[in-house]
This record gives structure tokens, C-alpha cells and sequence, in this order.
């Protein structure tokens, strides 16, 4: 199936109720299916993605705290499963992993042998993608699938990927999907979506279909019908989650407003305070910039060609014949800022952020992209009054 083309169910699904036992089921019944199940684990004092085996690897009775330049683990009062925001991983590690060797050459005695990568051997199956990674992960299908030349090796991962998602429960103090009209209900592009639901009386899952896929793994699932209560605590959770969001971003003409100030003082201000490390840029979950570089061996017998995660906050990203076409730490901050929320509105027709708040939370010096933008857009609001 093409990863931008994803069916629902032929029927209208029917949330059902998994508990604990059942979501160990999914589990056993996505690996039985072959697939390579990645999921939330914690690892160095993070909720990272990484392959999980079963249930016992989910972070059980964590929660995470985060604000500008702060990312913290803490102990929850329950035993949620998935009870924490988003870390620094995002799925583009494994769809568009941060190295990718695009071919290797051995010397032969009549030439070269080109040797090509290999096909992933299992297609992945992601446990846990919130509604602002769907978006994420449309964005890149977007970038690296919708053009005229397709990224093979993208698609070839992205390719039958099975994904879980789920309705958020817990909103960090860096989260802005609801502003960005990006979350916290997942809508389309899952094959299965899943609230958990904690309390006193019970811990379950509210389970849908959002696909045939999905449809065909739920009808083997230990499952019971979910009645008009677990309908309504699942609509009760996302709410909570979208009241307790700790940022928002006025969306309201600000692609406009950002592209008339490529001259705002702001710009240097936040410059001063940037250290150009990159964080930003790896850790979001749209950003896809890379550069490739070729290897050889000092006997000249094997060569291998590269692809690594680059960023626009290096100078030499930009370096074509003459030099860098941003020199200063301030074109480049405005390029990565403007391309996010305002030229990449032109060049794919959506946000290039989902409002997952890691570039806030990860960043050492706290630089938190809504209040840059909320300073540059409410100063030119100010000029665009005065100057009437
Ligand atoms: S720019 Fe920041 S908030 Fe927006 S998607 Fe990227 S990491 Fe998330
Ligand atoms: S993470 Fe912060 S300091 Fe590092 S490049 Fe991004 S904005 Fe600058």
C-alpha cells in the first residue's frame, strides 16, 4: 500500500476495549506478522523509540517534564504505559535514519562493482505515534515521496510501515500541537489508534481501526465491545490534554508576518543567544536536510557513498563556489525559522511544524521558536499600527 494512500476500514470501525493482556497480544501478533516493532522505552534518562519486545520494555509509571532548555523524568502516581509527551527521538530515525550508506564499490580486476543497500528486512511497526508524528510523518512522505524523484530508500522503509497511534494523555509544558491544528486527536494516516484509559477502577485501552490493516490485527485481539462510557472518557482525556498544553503559537497570519521581517532586531536578539549546536534541528521531527560524502580506503580497493542529517545552522551547509550563502548566525536562525513557519507553507502547502515542542525542551540555551515568533509578529503588528 502507498504510504500516502492509506484506506480506511470498509466499514465503519468500533472502538473496543483492550486491557493490559490484550495490548501484550498486539504486540505478539505485530511480530508474529513479521514486523520490526519499535516503541516509547527509557534509555539515559529519556523516553526514547527503540525495537521493544513486549509490553515489559514500555516506560510503566513514567512521566516526563519539560520546558525551555529542560527535559526530566519523574515517577507518575500510575502505572500508565504511555503517560509522558514526546522525547528527543521522533520516528524519522528509522524511516529517514540519521546515516545511510547509498551505495558501496569494490574494486574489481575489470572495474567497479556497484553494490546497492539492502531493503530493510522487515517492514516497522510503530507502537505509540502521536497525532503531531502523523503529521510529522506526512510532512516527510510529503518531502521525500511526493516530488518528481522519490527518495528509495525512504520509501522502501516507509513502505508497509504499521502504525500505532495515540490519542495523547499527557501534555508537556512545551507542547503546541493544538495551535498548529496538528493534535492531540490523531484523525487519519494510522492503521490503529489507542487511548489509554487509567484510573482507580480500571486500566485499559480504547481501541479503533483506521484501516484494513488495522481492522484485520484488532479482529484477533482479545477485545470487548467499548460502550458510550469509554467513548466518552477517551473524548475526556483529549480535552484534558488539550486544556493543560503549555504553549501556544498564533498561526493567524503569521507566515505574512515573518516573511515581511527578514530585518526585525529580534532576529540579532535571538542570535545572540543561540549557539548554533544544531539540537533543534535533529531532534524535530520534519526537519530532512542531509549532505553526502564519499569514502574510499587507503588501499583504494572499496568506496562507499554516505548520506548524514546536516543543518541549516552550519555554515557549510550553505558553502556553494565563493562561500556560504549564510554567513552570519543570525541569516541562519531566520532561515531555519522562516522556512519552518512560513516559506515551507509555499513550497509544500502546510507548516513545516507539528507543534511537538522538542526544539523548545532540547534546546541548551531554552530559545523557545513561540515566543521568537510571538516577538517578531507582535513587533510588526506594533509597525503595521504605527505606520497606518
Ligand atoms: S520546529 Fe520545533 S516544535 Fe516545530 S515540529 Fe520541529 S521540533 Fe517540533
Ligand atoms: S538548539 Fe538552540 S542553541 Fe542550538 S542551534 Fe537550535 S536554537 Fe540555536
Amino acid at each position: 500500500m502507498s504510504p500516502t494512500a492509506r484506506p480506511g476500514p470498509d466499514a465503519a470501525p468500533s472502538p473496543v476495549l483492550l486491557d493490559r493482556d490484550g495490548l501484550s497480544a498486539l504486540l505478539d501478533a505485530l511480530h508474529a506478522r513479521g514486523f520490526d516493532v519499535i516503541g516509547p522505552t527509557m534509555r539515559d534518562g529519556a523516553i526514547v523509540y527503540d525495537r521493544i519486545a513486549d509490553i515489559a520494555a514500555l516506560p510503566a509509571g513514567w512521566t516526563d517534564r519539560q520546558e525551555p532548555g529542560r527535559y526530566r523524568l519523574e515517577r507518575r502516581p500510575d502505572v500508565a504505559l504511555f503517560g509522558y509527551a514526546v522525547g528527543p527521538h521522533s520516528w524519522k530515525r528509522f524511516l529517514h535514519p540519521p546515516e545511510e550508506t547509498l551505495w558501496r564499490a569494490r574494486r574489481a580486476a575489470d572495474g567497479f562493482t556497484i553494490i546497492g543497500e539492502a531493503p530493510p528486512p522487515k517492514p516497522f511497526a510503530f507502537l505509540g505515534v502521536r497525532a503531531c508524528e502523523l503529521h510529522a510523518i506526512a510532512i516527510q512522505d510529503r518531502v521525500f515521496l511526493g516530488g518528481a524523484h522519490q527518495d528509495a530508500g525512504y520509501a522502501a522503509r516507509r513502505q508497509g510501515a504499521f502504525l500505532v497511534a495515540l490519542a495523547c494523555g499527557t501534555a508537556a509544558g512545551t507542547c503546541f500541537c493544538a495551535s498548529m491544528g496538528t493534535g492531540p486527536r490523531p484523525e487519519n494516516g494510522f492503521d490503529l489508534v489507542l487511548t489509554e484509559l487509567i484510573d482507580a477502577a480500571r486500566h485499559e485501552f480504547l481501541a479503533v481501526a483506521g484501516s484494513d490493516a488495522g481492522a484485520a490485527v484488532l479482529a484477533t485481539l482479545p477485545t470487548r465491545p467499548a460502550g458510550p462510557q469509554a467513548i466518552g472518557a477517551a473524548d475526556a482525556v483529549l480535552a484534558r490534554t488539550e486544556a493543560s498544553m503549555g504553549r501556544h503559537l498564533d498561526t493567524h497570519g503569521l507566515k505574512e508576518r515573518l516573511q515581511a521581517n527578514p530585518d526585525h532586531p529580534h532576529w540579532d536578539e535571538v542570535t545572540s543567544r543561540c549557539l548554533a549546536c544544531t539540537n533543534c534541528t535533529l531532534v524535530c521531527p520534519t526537519c530532512f536536510c542531509t549532505s553526502v560524502s564519499d569514502h574510499t580506503t587507503l588501499a583504494g580497493d572499496e568506496a562507499a557513498r554516505v548520506k548524514r542529517w546536516d543543518s541549516c545552522f552550519i555554515a557549510d551547509f550553505s558553502f556553494i563556489h565563493g562561500g556560504s550563502v549564510r554567513s552570519s548566525g543570525k541569516s541562519r536562525y531566520r532561515q531555519w525559522l522562516t522556512h519552518k513557519l512560513a516559506h515551507w507553507i509555499d513550497q509544500f502547502g502546510t507548516s513545516g511544524c507539528v507543534g511537538c515542542g522538542r526544539c523548545i525542551a532540547w534546546c541548551p540555551v531554552g530559545i523557545d521558536i513561540t515566543a521568537e515568533a510571538a516577538a517578531i509578529g507582535a513587533v510588526a503588528k506594533e509597525d503595521r499600527r504605527g505606520n497606518a
